[in-house]
């Protein structure tokens, strides 16, 4: 009897343990960003919020994973999700042919257009000012972005001015303010955001780019490509992408 009852203790405690285990997330989901692209990507008091963790919030949660955010500069995210050190960066990254040699992407989630920001009643009145014949502006931009890559290409390659790369873009506003740059070019949203936030600063109607946002992954890690990817795909499916979207831009 004894033992049987001792049986039973052991049933029960296993169930017990596997119940326990069943709740428990099936592991974490490392996401590399970088915190200053809002509505994207923001502090609230010490939590980043915004639409890229909201997404990857709802991935997470349909995979059972638990979501964990890392502040990071822009320049070092390819390179960490390459080494594996995060699971995916996301961060109003743009798909290009350059980045597609280093990492895979997702599909993609959110347009984003490459904007001019300038102070009130400046020179540059459309991005055409920028290449113009004997054009010669400080263009400022975030490290690594597309923006700071179309304006080394288009302006300093072609003589028609210098590029200066700051790690955030609040810094590369700041220094619009400052005057150590004549415009600042970076995404729609984020310029939006940050010209209601300062004074003084508007965006050019013309628009740069138009480019497509999506998950970067490791080429190495294909399962978790397929499983996030998939995850991301019903959830464009069923309108709750939109959603999130619809929640932060807009309003
Ligand atoms: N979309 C731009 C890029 O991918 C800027 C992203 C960002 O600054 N977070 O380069």
């Amino acid at each position: 009897m004894k033992k049987m009852f001792a049986l039973l203790l052991a049933v029960v405690l296993v169930l017990a343990l596997s119940a326990c285990a069943a709740k428990q997330p099936a592991g974490k989901l490392t996401m590399a960003t970088e915190a200053t692209f809002p509505p994207y990507e923001y502090y609230e008091g010490d939590k980043i919020v915004g639409i890229d963790v909201e997404i990857a919030q709802i991935i997470a949660e349909k995979l059972g994973m638990e979501l964990e955010v890392t502040d990071i500069a822009f320049d070092s995210i390819l390179p960490g999700v390459q080494t594996g050190k995060y699971d995916i960066g996301m961060a109003g990254m743009t798909v290009t042919d350059e980045r597609m040699e280093q990492v895979n992407f997702s599909e993609s989630y959110a347009t984003g257009v490459q904007v001019v920001i300038v102070k009130d009643g400046s020179a540059i009145t459309s991005v055409d000012d920028l290449f113009a014949d004997g054009a010669n502006n400080t263009i400022g931009t975030q490290t690594g972005t597309t923006g700071f890559l179309y304006a080394t290409w288009d302006i300093e390659d072609e003589g028609l001015g210098t590029v200066k790369a700051f790690a955030k873009t609040t810094d590369a506003v700041e220094a619009l303010k400052n005057g150590q740059v004549d415009c600042v070019i970076l995404d729609n949203e984020p310029a939006k955001a940050l010209v209601a936030a300062n004074e003084g600063l508007s965006i050019l109607d013309s628009e740069y780019a138009v480019e497509d946002y999506a998950i970067a992954i490791s080429k190495d890690n294909t399962e978790l490509m397929e499983k996030v990817n998939g995850a991301l795909v019903e959830l464009i499916k069923d309108g709750s992408v939109q959603k999130v979207l619809d929640k932060y831009i807009g309003k």
